[in-house]
């Protein structure tokens, strides 16, 4: 149970009980197996954080850059003193009010921090991953999304919005729905083919 709960931290979520006799097959609760020791601490399987085994492509980083730009965070370093030797119960310090509330699925892998299986990044990177995540240029709901594979820091999704907000090619692609993909094949002559549609009002009537 709480294997399952450190993967579920980052979602919203609600729990409902239902008796085992309501439940006619095996569910996978019950039948998940830890696949190796670092998962049943919650820490994630390596192939798990993609950032570090599988970058998106353009992104000139590996575990060892930011390990190293991690070394160098003020914040980062107190937040891996705490996944290292323990959180206290109460956190007084406002920097770390977002880490705190998160620390039962922070860990480290590879000297980087995670929250989850997405790589802390340190405030000296955010810029040039950013520039990568919006490469793409899809607008504000799947640059989310795209960087919720990969990447996670405090504010992230507010420095996405800001960004997303004011490029026009985002904004462009917002303004144009895709088009439908469907083309009709053209027939030989006249009237081989028939389209018909409501048409209304007419007259007060709906017509076919
Ligand atoms: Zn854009």
């Amino acid at each position: 149970m709480l294997r399952w709960s450190l993967k579920l931290v980052c979602y919203e979520y609600d729990i409902k009980y239902r008796p085992g006799k309501g439940i006619g097959n095996a569910d996978a609760l019950s039948r998940w197996t830890s696949v190796n020791a670092a998962e049943a601490r919650g820490m994630g399987s390596l192939a798990d954080v993609l950032l570090l085994e599988e970058p998106p492509s353009g992104l000139n980083l590996d575990a060892a850059k930011i390990a190293a730009e991690t070394k160098k965070d003020p914040v980062l370093q107190k937040v891996l003193f705490h996944v290292l030797h323990g959180w206290t119960g109460k956190n007084t310090d406002p920097t770390l009010q977002p880490y705190w509330t998160r620390r039962e699925a922070l860990s480290h892998n590879k000297e980087c921090l995670l929250w989850c299986n997405r790589v802390i990044i340190p405030a000296s990177l955010q810029q040039q991953v950013l520039k990568v995540l919006h490469a793409p240029h899809v607008g504000i709901v799947q640059t989310k999304a795209y960087a919720r594979g990969y990447v996670w820091w405090v504010g992230m999704d507010a420095r996405i919005e800001a960004t997303v907000t004011v490029c026009e090619l985002c904004q462009a692609v917002r303004n144009n729905p895709p088009r439908d993909p469907h083309t009709w094949i053209l027939p030989d002559k006249p009237w081989s083919r028939v389209h018909v549609d409501f048409a209304r009002p007419f007259q007060g009537k709906t017509f076919l």
